[in-house]
């Protein structure tokens, strides 16, 4: 396995260098190492658990359009898909698993470090992938589905997870998220109330200016109260 992992990384790493031209290649061959083992890891620790969670799909789209689906898992389909009775969705999941039971898990793979805490279920708003995609999954396979997943693969993010079970309270929370979705767009009001300090790492700044905190200071809470609510669910 690790071999053939380092070939395919060298393969597309030659690949990426031809259309990059890369300037410095020391920086560029530290940087295929650093994916190289990586990968390595992640595999590693997939077929650790494999007899558990068994992969069945890669890159499962819906509801995308035909060029980004040419590379997507055989299983993927046109049309968006419908959850909780009303909301369509499109995307594309990562990885879908299942155990010897037959439930499944999905999960989303990230590069960074985990700044999404334990143990939440929408995390006010801020992490609905999980538990979205987890009923995109029950809906397209009508197969139980034990959890959503954030899988932080990398050395950065030192491999750490984030599990979000498919359950009574998590359909709930979605519910929630998508009525306050909805009444925000029947008002026409989405205001922009970034979250303390939010503005200082977002890459939008140079968009909204540097002054967003003062504006969203002038705003009146009591128009803000669904957003408030929606904060506050776990
Ligand atoms: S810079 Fe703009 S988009 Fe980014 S958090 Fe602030 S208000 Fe939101």
């Amino acid at each position: 396995m690790p071999k053939q992992n380092d070939s395919t990384v060298a393969r597309v790493a030659a690949e990426y260098r031809e259309r990059l031209a890369p300037a410095i290649a020391r920086v560029w061959e530290d940087a295929i190492d650093a994916i190289r083992l990586d990968l390595r890891e992640w595999l590693r620790r997939l077929a650790a658990e494999v007899q558990q969670w068994t992969p069945s799909h890669f890159e499962l789209a819906f509801g995308l359009p035909e060029h980004l689906r040419r590379e997507a898992d055989p299983a993927s389909v046109s049309e968006p898909v419908k959850v909780l009775g009303r909301a369509l969705l499109r995307g594309s999941i990562d990885l879908i698993e299942h155990e010897p039971h037959g439930s499944l898990r999905v999960t989303d793979h990230k590069t960074g470090k985990s700044r999404v805490p334990e143990n939440t279920v929408v995390w006010g708003g801020r992490a609905l992938q999980p538990v979205l995609y987890a009923l995109v999954t029950e809906a397209l396979f009508r197969k139980p589905v034990a959890s959503g997943r954030l899988y932080y693969c990398t050395t950065d993010g030192e491999f750490t997870e984030r599990v979000f079970p498919l359950d009574d309270g998590s359909r709930a929370n979605a519910q929630t998220v998508l009525d306050i979705i909805d009444r925000a767009i029947e008002q026409g009001f989405l205001p922009a109330v970034p979250l303390r300090d939010a503005c200082d790492t977002c890459d939008y700044r140079i968009v909204c200016g540097p002054h967003e905190n003062v504006r969203v200071s002038r705003k009146r809470s009591e128009r803000l109260a669904d957003l408030t609510a929606l904060r506050a669910l776990p």
